[in-house]
């Protein structure tokens, strides 16, 4: 007899579960564990009463339009009121013909990598990078560059060395790491990719949450319209909208348009709606300022909590935004640590899934968005106790 799983297509072969769902599922069983794993944002940055009469407004005012099928790249009033929104960072002198609205940055990634990476092609990106662009990326079967970061900063002649024909980055209060760019890395990024003729696609999710100092996208600093720009309002507004967007030169949004229509047509009409009045409001704005000092003062937290813990039994970068802090220990195997942590009641995600060759064993990564105040202080004692 034939099994089905025996006539999967190649590209299906390549698929896996994502690690974190492992993880998710050993802890969601046990409801006393304190949990760093997940990259949840605070429920209180989710503005739902303000959601609600939107919603109600919009039903009203638009009627069936808002659930009918709608154009592939967005409707024209979300795309608008992105266009002004980018310009906080920095991006002017786009049209509506640049950009794409996506569900969640996570379908841009998807469908960014598909139409430009053949299996073998050069690539660069960050080691560690975000989990989920690393797995999409692994099904295409690309020849991984990585970009060193370390407690001592960001290895840029990495990228120089690797001569890659796409650059992924995520500059700004970046998953894992927390590690910001500053503006003259961000220029000596767009020099090298230009001399070597890279696309960069920036993944901008974490750009609306930079605790202090400014710093443009590396969007706005490319005269040569090599940059790809990826956003979210997943951080800042809702998650489970999932809207996103791609901002990039024509052609490639049309390229993009071509296969979204193969995916989805198109992201729901509804979720376009409510963001584009969320953002002409200023309800978005509002909720930015908020999210942000949630989480610096979460993040604060944590790092004092880290001191006073782990002392010197581990290096890390202070986050500049976000939702994560990531150490590096002396020289644990940090997965293998992690059965004792659960033991001990709390969990978090052991880091080296965040580098393409695995390499980062002795880190982990600790979510601070969702945890409670209280939950930080404990989790991170918990922690300390099974590191000493
Ligand atoms: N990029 C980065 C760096 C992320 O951390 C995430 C979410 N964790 C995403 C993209 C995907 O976000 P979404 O699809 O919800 O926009």
């Amino acid at each position: 007899m034939i099994l089905l799983y025996n006539l999967f297509s190649k590209y299906a072969d390549n698929l896996k579960l994502s690690e974190l769902l492992r993880y998710f599922k050993i802890i969601s069983k046990n409801p006393n564990i304190i949990n760093f794993v997940n990259g949840l944002p605070d429920p209180r940055t989710v503005p739902i009463n303000e959601i609600t009469e939107i919603t109600n407004q919009i039903i009203k005012e638009y009627s069936v339009r808002a659930f009918q099928y709608s154009i592939t790249c967005g409707i024209k009033e979300l795309k608008d009121q992105i266009l002004e929104f980018v310009k906080n960072r920095g991006i002017y002198d786009i049209s509506e013909n640049n950009i794409c609205i996506t569900v969640g940055s996570q379908e841009a990634l998807y469908m960014l990598f598909s139409i430009f990476i053949n299996p073998g092609d050069n690539i660069a990106i960050e080691n560690p990078t975000y989990i989920s662009a690393l797995e999409t990326l692994r099904t295409l079967n690309p020849n991984f560059n990585g970009i060193n970061i370390t407690p001592k900063g960001y290895e840029i002649d990495d990228l120089r060395k690797s001569n890659a024909k796409l650059l992924y980055t995520v500059p700004s209060a970046q998953n894992p790491s927390g590690y910001t760019l500053n503006i003259n890395e961000r220029k000596k990024i767009i020099e090298i990719a230009h001399e070597n003729n890279t696309i960069i696609i920036e993944d901008d999710t974490y750009g609306f949450l930079l605790f202090d100092d400014y710093v443009p996208a590396i969007k706005a600093l490319d005269d040569e319209d090599k940059v790809i720009y990826v956003g979210s309002m997943s951080k800042v507004f809702s998650s489970g909208l999932r809207i996103g967007w791609i901002i990039a030169n024509e052609k490639v949004i049309e390229k993009i348009e071509a296969l979204k229509q193969n995916i989805n047509a198109h992201s729901p009409t509804l979720n376009q709606l409510i963001t584009a009045e969320a953002i002409r409001t200023g309800i978005i704005d509002k909720n930015i300022a908020y999210t942000k000092s949630l989480y610096k003062m979460k993040s604060n937290l944590m790092k004092n909590e880290i001191i006073k813990n782990l002392g010197d039994k581990v290096d890390f970068i202070s986050p500049t935004g976000g939702m994560f802090f990531f150490l590096w220990t002396k020289n644990l195997d940090t997965e293998k640590l992690l059965e004792k942590a659960i033991k001990n009641n709390v969990a978090y995600l052991p880091g080296k899934y965040f580098y393409h060759d695995l390499s980062g064993y002795n880190t982990i990564r600790l979510s601070y968005s969702y945890p409670r105040e209280n939950e930080i202080i404990e989790g991170i004692k918990r922690l300390g106790e099974i590191i000493s």
